[in-house]
């Protein structure tokens, strides 16, 4: 059997003690134990998002639940601005086009992320534009905007702004309240260190009072839904009950360690590889990098899919390449969830050696020394 590390930016690696977790008897969903695991699990979303806000737990990958926001936020009537400066965003407009929401495209150059003035000239351009759809961590160019300069604007303007935060909350700081986002979504793939399936969205009073209002054309990722039965600790249908007992222990642990100290190693986790790549003498994509996920420029000469193979097949390393227009020409590496310093070392050493296997010119060892560099410092 062949030790497999997951660098890719979801699904991520599943720390052993959650495994087992998920390993013990099934619990029934229609019970007083089950509804304490509900209202336990809430309290401590509670804090991952930095809320006092409901958090409505879905099963689903991240999609189901920014498919329910954004349909339960966009009713006839509204107009959202959907911000695409990526693969991700792009799936946003999808939506809208598939549910029949009137929407406009806010284009931004990939690898680049959004800032407040971004969003207040295009509102000022369709006065009709009252919700705000973004991507926090564009995973697939790996590109970071601005939310709490976009929330003080989309709170002074009465908008209401719905954020896929899938590779930002639990990596890097995501503070709902403080920043007035009024949906924040996530998956348990990702920062969640836990197995696809859980998708989760805290959503705001003044969403709420949108989602009440409108007749959304949905039923199985109905928000209302799962509001009804949350005032009881209760779900609407049956849940991933493995997934939630996984979760709980998950969230125990970031509660326990601090959010704060959860950011800083991710950071400290993107700063070291950020350090190995320009040491190997690679370029980074994003012009306004996020510290969740890193992107490499696949150097002149270096066939990215052997590159990926060889990482696989002959080191052990699964990482991940681009995507859309950007195939073939990145490759990204996860700093999220259940990985450390020594991981992040492996995967750069891997990637020296795969790079000099194919004949790129490199001093063996000159990414991990960086990278080690900033660890020790780190660390001392
Ligand atoms: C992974 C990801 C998604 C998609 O989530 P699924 O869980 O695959 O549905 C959406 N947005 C971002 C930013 C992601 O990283």
């Amino acid at each position: 059997m062949k030790k497999i590390r997951l660098f890719t930016p979801g699904p991520t690696m599943v720390p052993e003690e959650v495994m087992l977790e998920m390993a013990r008897p099934m619990e029934h969903h229609r019970t007083g134990i089950y509804k304490e695991w509900v209202k336990e699990a809430h309290g401590l979303l509670q804090y991952l998002f930095q809320t006092k806000a409901m958090c409505v737990t879905m099963a689903g990958s991240g999609t189901a639940a920014a498919e329910a926001a954004i349909v339960g936020c966009c009713p006839t009537g509204h107009k959202a601005l959907v911000v695409d400066n990526g693969k991700f965003a792009e799936r946003w407009v999808k939506v809208c086009a598939a549910f029949g929401i009137a929407n406009t495209r806010l284009p931004i150059e990939w690898g680049r992320g959004a800032k407040a003035a971004d969003i207040s000239k295009a509102m000022d351009a369709d006065p009709k534009i009252d919700t705000i759809i973004i991507v926090h961590s564009e995973t697939s160019t790996t590109a970071l905007s601005d939310i709490a300069g976009i929330g003080r604007l989309t709170r002074d303007r009465g908008a209401l702004l719905i954020v896929d935060g899938i590779t930002a909350v639990g990596a890097i700081p995501c503070k709902m309240d403080e920043w007035g986002v009024d949906a924040y979504i996530t998956g348990s793939q990702k920062a969640l260190m836990l197995p696809p399936g859980l998708a989760f969205v805290a959503v705001s009073d003044r969403a709420w009072e949108r989602i009440e209002s409108g007749k959304t054309p949905t039923l199985y990722n109905d928000l209302k839904a799962y509001r009804k039965s949350l005032a009881e600790w209760d779900v609407p249908y049956t849940p991933p009950v493995t997934l939630v007992r996984g979760l709980l222990c998950v969230l125990r642990g970031i509660k326990e360690r601090g959010l704060e100290s959860v950011w800083a190693e991710t950071t400290l986790l993107a700063r070291a590889t950020r350090a190995a790549a320009e040491a190997m003498g690679l370029k980074l994509f994003a012009a306004d990098p996020v510290d969740s996920v890193t992107a490499v420029v696949v150097p002149t000469g270096v066939e990215e899919g052997a590159l990926r193979k060889t990482m696989r097949s002959k080191y052990g390393f699964q990482i991940a390449g681009g995507q859309g227009e950007l195939k073939g020409k990145i490759i990204r590496f996860s700093h999220m969830g259940y990985v450390d310093a020594f991981d992040t070392l492996g995967v750069l050493a891997a990637l020296e050696m795969t790079l000099i296997g194919q004949g790129f010119k490199l001093a063996p060892g000159a990414g991990v020394a960086a990278a080690q560099k900033v660890f020790a410092e780190a660390m001392k």
